[in-house]
């Protein structure tokens, strides 16, 4: 029997680690082996549980998935394997979506780039922690510098930036960098110690009615309610309409309120549409508001020498949030939030004395966790990083470029189908469209309703079957269809298809659910 500390009564020392020690990264000889192996079934599984699928999705129910699941045990006493453990994610990888599948165009998931996938393995193999320099010496330095050359593509000189978990975080500290700045500069207070001032309650943000969520979402987690997000109308391209931003701001400062924040979006999650970039800059200016871009999705435009002016006016922002999970087709998650001066950084600075303390500040130790509203953070610099070396800037670009000329091809080839209607032709590579038959052009309350049925019954039936996973959304109180067209396999002919099956089945959804309208 074992002695305390593993020293036997003989005195004779033995091994006192567990056997589960042997599932670690070593030199060891076993150990190598082990994760070779490891790593190759996760790879063979790949292969040929999910990259084989015909159809994006298997068309599986909840309750179908749950009595798939069901056999294993979540947390069971004890282990059997790698072998066995792998094997049992066999139903998750048959009833994950393809999202390269060509007609997997639902939302603003990407297909993943190979090289992306391949720098995944080295960044979970290494698990360096962004948080501070002594768990991601390199790590920390390789971010660093790309951040920079990120900042010299949106244009700031003096800008600076972290990796986040994507645009919702970036957003978050978009807005948190501008509600410390407001109140330190116009009220000396320095919210990050005293909290939110009475004053706070007349602090409003500006963003169109068709900007994310979360802008929203980070005014009532900064304090400042929801109702500090004071939306303004878009005009007919879906892009913040100038006018009615003016008119919302002589109305603000009557009411005696403060707008601080702009919030500009590059890039709307329905529509792909692009805020006047340029002339909010201007107002940010004129007004003394922090000027945000949410680029979640659009700031990729600045890669292709065709559409990067379409990203003019991005260079004047305090702030842009860039998602590389998007349409820099990299695995989730992987974004970035950067700003135009790094010295924005010392409205959210604190020291941590196991993290970051002074004494590094004072030696140029650069500990990422002071810019960053996460501690453990992942080394996700290291895919976009992978992915440039191997496919250049250019290569990104041609993706952009085609995808953005395919969704052009489908909004014409929604126009020339007699019974789809084209809802919005966007700048990005996304298409709106309604299937309306002639049958349910009577304008009426109950036609309307019955042309939303349709539509909803056609995406519900698409998925059903697994046949193709698009999304539904809702534009001026009417139910459409939505492709996203991110994925640079998709071919036009896939596309015309697609089209087709969706008026063919609208056709057959009509005749087969009239009665419920009778
Ligand atoms: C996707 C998206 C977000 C949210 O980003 P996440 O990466 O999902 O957190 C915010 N804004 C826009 C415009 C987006 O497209």
């Amino acid at each position: 029997m074992n002695g305390v500390g593993g020293v036997e009564a003989d005195g004779e020392r033995h091994d006192p680690r567990p056997d589960a020690a042997k599932w670690f990264l070593s030199g060891d000889d076993d150990d190598r082996a082990r994760y070779r192996d490891a790593i190759r079934r996760a790879c063979d599984l790949v292969l040929d549980e999910f990259a084989d699928e015909a159809t994006p999705y298997s068309g599986a129910k909840p309750e179908e998935l749950d009595d798939a699941l069901a056999r294993f045990e979540m947390l069971p006493h004890e282990g059997d394997g790698l072998v066995a453990a792998l094997g049992r994610t066999e139903p998750v990888l048959r009833n994950s979506v393809g999202v390269s599948d060509p007609t997997c165009v639902a939302h603003l998931q990407c297909p993943p780039t190979i090289p992306a996938l391949a720098a995944e393995v080295l960044l979970t193999a290494t698990n360096q922690s962004m948080d501070s320099w002594d768990q991601s010496p390199a790590a920390t330095q390789l971010e660093r510098q790309f951040v920079d050359e990120l900042c010299d593509l949106f244009g700031y000189e003096n800008g600076d930036g972290v990796f986040t978990s994507g645009g919702t975080q970036s957003n978050f500290v978009g807005l948190l960098l501008a509600r410390n700045r407001v109140l330190l500069e116009e009220y000396g207070v320095d919210v990050q110690q005293a909290g939110l001032p009475p004053e706070a309650r007349d602090l409003r943000i500006l963003c169109s009615a068709d900007a994310h969520f979360t802008a929203k979402q980070a005014a009532s987690h900064l304090g400042l309610g929801e109702n500090a997000v004071v939306t303004v109308s878009t005009d007919d391209d879906r892009c913040l309409s100038m006018e009615a931003f003016d008119e919302a701001v002589s109305d603000l400062r009557e009411r005696g309120k403060r707008p601080f924040a702009i919030v500009a979006t590059a890039g709307t999650t329905d529509f792909g549409s692009i805020d006047p970039l340029g002339p909010l800059a201007d107002r940010a200016a004129e007004l003394d508001c922090w000027y945000h871009v949410d680029a979640a999705w659009g700031g990729a435009l600045a890669l292709s020498d065709d559409h990067a002016d379409k990203l003019a006016g991005i260079e004047a922002a305090d702030s842009v949030a860039v998602d590389f999970h998007k349409l820099f087709y990299q695995p989730i998650s992987c974004g970035a939030v950067l700003v135009r001066d790094e010295s924005a950084y010392d409205l959210i600075d604190r020291n941590a004395a196991y993290l970051n303390p002074e004494r590094d500040d004072d030696a140029g130790v650069p500990n990422l966790v002071s810019k960053s509203v996460q501690t453990t953070r992942r080394f996700d610099a290291l895919k976009p990083f992978v992915t440039m070396q191997a496919l250049g800037r250019e290569g990104l670009a041609s993706m952009v470029e085609y995808t953005i000329d395919l969704a052009d091809d489908a909004a014409r080839l929604v126009e020339a189908d007699p019974d789809l209607r084209l809802v919005h032709d966007s700048d990005l590579n996304v298409v709106v469209f309604r299937y309306v038959p002639e049958t349910g052009r009577t304008g009426d309350t109950a036609g309307e309703r019955r042309v939303a049925d349709l539509n909803e019954a056609i995406r519900d039936s698409l998925l059903d079957d697994g046949e193709a996973v698009v999304a539904r959304t809702t534009v001026d109180g009417e139910t459409c269809l939505k492709l996203t067209l991110l994925n640079p396999r998709t071919t036009r002919e896939d596309l015309r298809e697609l089209l087709r099956e969706i008026s063919t089945r609208g056709t057959a959804l009509e005749t087969t659910t009239d009665d419920r309208y009778a």
